[in-house]
């Protein structure tokens, strides 16, 4: 059986329309399938919909949560449900087109791959998201030094040890992309052209955006922290030249010269302060969410 885990989130002008759309796709594999849609606190009609589809098509299991927790909390919640043999993650605005599914399944059945990822070859998305999208996964790139694969997102389909993998991770801040990445396995890619949105505005905002990124950033590489020692170490040596200045100028009488170097080194030694403490204080807080270790959602209800 092939599991589909569909997160969403007031997605009501289209997540019937996906499904219909999906299940055709699904159908034409002769497969056995399930799509386990997670609901992720929608607030407008979405659940009625999905409720209304399930009642006519049993392939469909929703999971209710108790309020949105996020994305990529939802995308866990349906894989810790999805029973398939394979699961398929994808988006329910198109972006992951329903008919590459079939193609998707196809490839890691014949190249016995565990997982399979499809590649962004390019982007259709509005000029200023694009551009930080595509900063990120440079930065990102760059930062693992090419352990994570570039323009990869949710869309991928993996095999029950792949999948029996991803669910051994219990870190709150999480990216599932770089988890999928980390793991390992035979890991093969398709690439495609990857289309805006269908309807509506983008349920990932951008603040959600740039919380996964710096979520992304500060578990899979260790730069922050080292960035932290590096600019400390440059502060020494710059002011290492500056101590000499003043105990020079001090002995050559000319020291009331010296305030504007004192004054210098006061605020930048203060501002580097303060950065390392705030960056000292994402790195607390972050240990603090994993020791708190709260669950990363709640199911109020479950249609199956
Ligand atoms: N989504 C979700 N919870 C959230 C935000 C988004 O379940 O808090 C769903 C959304 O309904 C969609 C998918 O996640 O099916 C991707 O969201 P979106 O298209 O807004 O993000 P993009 O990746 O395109 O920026
Ligand atoms: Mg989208």
């Amino acid at each position: 059986m092939i599991s589909i885990v569909i997160p969403v989130l007031n997605e009501e002008q289209l997540v019937v329309r996906f499904l219909k759309e999906l299940f055709q796709a699904l159908k034409q594999t002769g497969e056995r399938f399930e799509v386990v849609c997670v609901d992720d606190g929608s607030t407008d009609t979405t659940l009625e919909k999905l409720v209304d589809f399930h009642k006519k098509h049993t392939e469909l299991k929703i999971i209710s949560l108790s309020r949105n927790f996020g994305l990529q909390p939802a995308l866990t919640a349906g894989l810790d449900y999805a029973r398939g043999e394979y699961i398929v993650i994808m988006d329910a605005d198109f972006q992951d087109p329903p008919q590459m599914v079939p193609f998707l399944i196809d490839k890691i059945k014949t190249t016995g791959a565990d997982i399979v990822s499809a590649v962004r070859k390019t982007r259709n998305e509005k000029f200023i998201k694009k551009a930080y999208i595509n900063l990120f996964h440079k930065i990102f790139d760059q930062l693992t030094s090419g352990q994570q694969i570039a323009q990869t997102g949710n869309f991928c389909i993996l095999n029950k040890k792949a999948h029996k993998a991803m669910l051994q991770f219990s870190e709150r801040g999480r990216y599932l992309p770089g988890i999928r990445n980390f793991i390992g396995f035979r890991h093969e890619f398709i690439m495609y052209d990857r289309p805006d949105r269908l309807e509506g505005e983008a349920k990932m905002t951008r603040v959600k955006l740039f919380s996964l990124a710096a979520d992304a950033i500060y578990s899979f590489t260790k730069w922050p922290i080292r960035l932290c020692l590096y600019l400390g170490i440059l502060g020494v040596i710059t002011f290492s030249f500056a101590i000499v200045y003043t105990l020079a100028s001090k002995f050559l009488g000319l020291a009331p010269i010296g305030w504007s170097s004192l004054f210098l080194a006061i605020s930048f030694f203060g501002s580097l302060q303060l950065t390392f403490l705030g960056l000292i204080g994402e790195y607390i807080y972050r240990i603090f969410k994993e020791v708190q270790a709260r669950p990363l959602y709640f199911v109020r209800d479950i249609y199956d």
